[in-house]
């Protein structure tokens, strides 16, 4: 990667202008995508999938490291040519000009998988929802979120961020904040602040079933969030349901843990 030139020469070489409707706010400072791809590995040979790599920033670092296989999804075919640039004939590269809402990643690598993204603001948490809930599982995942979104992911019970996302992450996956970036870390700056979540996904994961029910639950539950569960859960089944669960039908949304959700979850069959 070396004698590469540096990623804001590349764009200008290339006449490339970051485009809002795609979230592009890029990562030009080697030494911080460098310590994404050390916080997201070792990969040990591992297959990654990068989505969205734009100028390829992380790439880059992804490429210096042990991955086994490298498969990148952009939806702008513009950054295409600046990426086949950074083949190093390896072998290891792919790239996929595709949007990664509509990618089956089973069919793109052999293995268990690393993902590490940058991601696109305006489809971060969609994605998200994807790899934690869809039949692929990634063997770990390493993405940038707004500061915001990433909070509601890692939130608990009695935070102002807990919600939907925080129950249906946490259920599937072991999730924590690893890196904060400021505004200006990104070019251009977005209007605010980054974190990277790192997610495990747990192994002892609810079955899709019980996930589709536990989606139910908690739309019902955080939809109406300042309402008692017997009444925002009413149409499920109200205090009778929190009772089979050993809930307190006075209790609201934002006090029940998880282990409460999935006991929901479980009575609402
Ligand atoms: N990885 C680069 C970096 O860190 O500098 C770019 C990150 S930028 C926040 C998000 C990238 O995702 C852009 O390159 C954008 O074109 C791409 N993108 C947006 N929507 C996408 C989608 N649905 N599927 C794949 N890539 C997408």
């Amino acid at each position: 990667m070396t004698d590469l030139p540096p990623l804001r020469e590349s764009l200008e070489a290339h006449g490339l202008l970051a485009k809002k409707s795609f979230g592009q706010h890029f990562l030009l400072d080697l030494n911080i995508t460098r310590k994404i791809v050390r916080l997201a590995g070792p990969f040990e040979g591992r297959a990654v999938i990068e989505v969205g790599p734009g100028p390829g920033g992380l790439t880059r670092a992804i490429l210096e490291s042990d991955a086994g296989q490298v498969v990148l999804v952009e939806k702008d075919p513009r950054f295409v040519p600046l990426l086949t640039e950074l083949d190093d004939d390896s072998g290891r590269l792919t790239i996929v000009q595709a949007d990664a809402l509509k990618v089956t990643e089973a069919e793109r690598t052999t293995g268990p998988t690393h993902l590490v993204s940058n991601l696109p603001y305006n489809v971060g948490t969609a994605l998200l929802i994807k790899w934690l809930t869809g039949p692929w599982t990634p063997h770990a995942l390493t993405l940038m979120f707004q500061k915001e979104v990433a909070e509601r992911i890692v939130a608990a019970p009695g935070d102002d961020a807990y919600g939907r996302l925080a129950v249906i992450s946490q259920a599937v996956a072991e999730a924590r904040i690893v890196m904060h970036l400021p505004a200006a870390a990104f070019t251009p700056p977005p209007k605010v602040a980054s974190a990277v979540v790192h997610l495990i996904p747990k192994t002892d994961r609810p079955d899709r079933e019980t996930l589709k029910r536990l989606e139910t639950v908690t739309a019902a539950a955080f939809g109406q969030r300042r309402k008692m569960l017997r009444s925002s859960l009413k149409t499920l089944g109200g205090a009778a349901l929190c009772e089979a669960a050993a809930i307190d039908p006075d209790a609201r949304a934002e006090t029940i843990d998880l282990a409460g959700f999935l006991r929901l979850a479980e009575a609402v069959k």
